[in-house]
């Protein structure tokens, strides 16, 4: 079965999104099949983000995603990466659709709230990287 991986970034916990962000994907009918409140170091946050490297920007998003805890978590479910990145809304929250989580509850593009994998390809990069000790 197609899974995905979703980190609520440290604005949307500091926030108090947790679980609302749970409960959307829940309720849309996926299934977690792992998380973990954790706080990544910048060599680590470099590395989950390093196809964005060259990007003016990159600095900041390093900072932003090591500024605070993260939580990490694989859903389980048909089409989850693309209806994932559907929920999640566009990148930017200026053209995010309400309705969509970044669409609701975002302004800046440099505090989204959330991180979905872009593609099935990713998606299992993403979860070798976040969950080295695998899926209990
Ligand atoms: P994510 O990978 O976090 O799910 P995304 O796939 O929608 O987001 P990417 O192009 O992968 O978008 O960019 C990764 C993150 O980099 C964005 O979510 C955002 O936080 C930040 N970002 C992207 N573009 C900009 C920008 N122009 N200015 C500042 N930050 C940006
Ligand atoms: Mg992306």
């Amino acid at each position: 079965m197609e899974t995905t991986f979703i980190m609520i970034k440290p604005d949307g916990v500091q926030r108090g999104l947790i679980g609302d962000i749970i409960s959307r994907f829940e309720k849309k009918g996926f299934y977690l099949k792992a998380m973990k409140l954790i706080t990544v170091e910048r060599s680590f946050a470099e590395k989950h983000y390093a196809d964005l490297s060259s990007k003016p920007f990159f600095g900041g998003l390093v900072e932003y995603i090591v500024s605070g805890p993260v939580v990490a978590m694989v859903w389980e479910g048909k089409g989850v990466v693309a209806t994932g990145r559907l929920m999640i809304g566009a990148t930017k929250p200026s053209e995010s659709v309400p309705g969509s989580i970044r669409g609701d509850y975002a302004v800046e593009v440099g505090r989204n709230v959330i991180h979905g994998s872009d593609s099935v390809g990713s998606a299992q990069k993403e979860i070798a990287l976040w969950f080295p000790e695998g899926l209990s």
